[in-house]
């Protein structure tokens, strides 16, 4: 219940949006209304922006890359980007890891990438994909790299997201979470691009706060072998994850179980991009 709501404004022009929500000082933003409607202290929201008529539902992928509008859905998302080929493979599974078609249907690409929490599954795939954030606020629009630290992801605040980039190129890329059951949030997940000798290897869950963990030492092993990798590539992989990995432990797993759980998803993640079975 919104209790204490007085306004509720639905801008068509993103001008309109921008005097509304006045760099965060004005009202709470509504994509889908999943999390506004479940969590924090909704009871006390006075104004609410309603961003849904703003023109920001496009999905088109050319010679560029990708766009993707702010206000589509997950599951237009996942079932979009099953249609783009191997270098952009991990947006699906992220995408659709919560597999509630309700929420799916409901949740925006714009709300997932805005939620400032640490769980979110299609945070480390964006940072694979080195993908930009398409942010307008008071000063005009600009495009800026997928935060992966908590100062890139205070920079976003008082802007609106109007969409994502993803550029063009080749390699493949693959996704991997760990949940307590299959409809829950992530203890860890875990995203990875490779192409030749060039790599991005990032896990998500590792931290308090909505920072990503770079696995640097993973992507010097990967820089180094190429094509050539060793047949004992999964242990030597398992070993520089866990030399990047910090032990973090919240009420839901214990440090070392996260760690060495997520070691296993970036495993499962390089498997899937070298075309192995994913489990041995
Ligand atoms: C029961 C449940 C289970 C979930 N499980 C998972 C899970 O397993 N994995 C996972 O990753 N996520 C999970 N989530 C989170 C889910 O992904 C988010 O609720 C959803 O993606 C948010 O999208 P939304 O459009 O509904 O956002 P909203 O609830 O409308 O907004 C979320 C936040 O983003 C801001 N925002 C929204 N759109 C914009 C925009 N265009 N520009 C600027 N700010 C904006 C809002 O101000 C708000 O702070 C779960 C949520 C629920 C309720």
């Amino acid at each position: 219940m919104y209790l204490a709501l007085e306004r509720y404004t639905r801008p068509s022009s993103v001008a309109e949006a921008l005097a509304a929500y006045a760099g965060g000082k004005g009202g709470v933003l509504l994509g889908g209304g999943s999390t506004l409607n479940v969590e924090g202290n909704h009871e006390e929201v006075e104004h609410v922006i309603d961003l849904q008529g703003l023109p920001w539902k496009q999905l088109a992928s050319g010679a560029q890359g990708v766009e993707v509008g702010a206000l589509v859905s997950l599951r237009a998302l996942g079932r979009a980007a099953a249609a783009w080929g191997p270098r952009f493979a991990a947006i699906a599974p992220a995408a659709l890891a919560y597999p509630v078609v309700g929420l799916l249907n409901r949740a925006t690409v714009g709300g997932r990438v805005m939620l400032d929490r640490n769980d979110v599954d299609l945070h480390p795939v964006l940072a694979a994909l080195d993908a930009r954030l398409l942010v307008v606020d008071d000063a005009g629009e600009r495009a800026l790299p997928f935060p992966t630290d908590a100062a890139g992801r205070r920079a976003l605040a008082g802007c609106l997201l109007r969409g994502l980039q993803l550029p063009a190129g080749g390699g493949r890329s693959s996704f991997h979470r760990h949940a307590r059951i299959q409809v829950d949030r992530p203890l860890c997940n875990a995203a990875a691009w490779v192409e030749g000798s060039e790599a991005r290897v990032f896990a998500g869950v590792q931290g308090p706060d909505a920072a990503l963990t770079r696995l640097g030492a993973v992507e010097g092993k990967l820089s180094g072998w190429g094509d050539q990798r060793p047949p004992d590539w999964r242990g030597q992989v398992r070993e520089a994850a866990l030399a990047d990995l910090v032990a973090y432990e919240d009420p839901w797993a214990s440090g070392t179980y996260r760690q060495d759980v997520t070691a296993t998803l970036v495993v499962r993640c390089l498997a899937e991009v070298f075309g192995e079975a994913v489990s041995e």
